[in-house]
């Protein structure tokens, strides 16, 4: 039975190393998975190491910066804080995004997202815990603002899953549920009132301040430049190749219909710069 097994998959070895090349090319090209905008960003939030060695980088320069502040005679005498985002910051969902991927869809789908957000757990980013232990070793007060937007039960949900994660402060006095608005500041601005806030993070320009809100690509990369001291210190970015407001950039919204129009606008920049050959 093994041998006959062994000769199959011989075979079988044979008769595709015969398939010609331009054959095997152009099944490539038919097959929808393989032309997926998704592909590279997000083979690479499921596989690099890089990836996760950003967040540790960027938890531990937060922390730096928090002892830093402890360490300030010079402080303001109101207590610390932290204000963070939570998807892609403190949360992850790669597994929505292989979701995603693996049924050949290639822009982010809100249906999808709000059954993901009801059905499924978020996991803690990579040494997400440990820094928000960090904090309450140091008695810094952690705040969660975010924009999720699943109807009633959003605030409901996103506490359950932060409880469920033992994240600190899981409590309705350091959660904000967003969800008519993008706008974060007027809610880190009343928490600026009593407290000295002293790190934010985030992976989306627009959890840091709001004149990052911007649809044009040139004028986000110069406001970026104006602020660059900041970043590293009191702005903590982390990575997001898959959505967020540098889409909004490109399309004008969000989240962009998956339609062969916005296909052809994110082809377009891919090529935001491109060599043009001399020879
Ligand atoms: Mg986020």
């Amino acid at each position: 039975m093994r041998t006959r097994q062994l000769w199959v998959v011989v075979l079988c070895g044979w008769l595709s190393a015969c398939v010609p090349v331009q054959e095997s090319r152009n099944a490539l090209n038919a097959d929808p998975d393989l032309s997926n905008n998704l592909l590279y960003a997000l083979a690479w939030k499921q596989t690099a190491a890089e990836y996760e060695a950003l967040y540790y980088q960027g938890f531990n320069m937060a922390r730096l910066h928090l002892m830093q502040a402890l360490d300030d005679a010079d402080r303001t005498g109101r207590p610390l804080a932290v204000i963070s985002d939570l998807d892609d910051t403190l949360l992850m969902a790669r597994d929505y995004w292989g979701h995603l991927v693996e049924t050949d869809h290639d822009f982010f789908d809100d249906a999808r997202w709000d059954r993901w957000v009801t059905e499924a757990q978020a996991i803690a980013s990579p040494g997400a815990l440990e820094f928000l232990e960090f904090c309450v070793e140091n008695g810094v007060e952690v705040f969660y603002v975010t924009n999720r937007d699943q109807g009633d039960k959003t605030f409901d949900l996103v506490l359950n899953s932060l409880q469920t994660l033992g994240f600190p402060y899981a409590d309705a006095d350091h959660l904000t549920v967003l969800r008519e608005s993008s706008n974060k500041e007027p809610a880190q601005n009343l928490i600026r009132e009593k407290y000295e806030v002293v790190v934010m993070l985030g992976d989306n320009l627009n959890d840091f301040s709001r004149q990052f809100y911007l649809t044009d690509v040139a004028a986000r990369l110069a406001v970026v430049e104006g602020e660059k001291n900041r970043f590293g210190a009191e702005f903590i970015l982390f990575p997001n190749p898959t959505d967020g407001h540098w889409l909004r950039a490109i399309f004008g919204e969000s989240e962009p219909a998956p339609t062969a129009a916005n296909r052809q606008i994110m082809r377009k920049a891919a090529m935001h710069r491109t060599w043009q050959p001399e020879s």
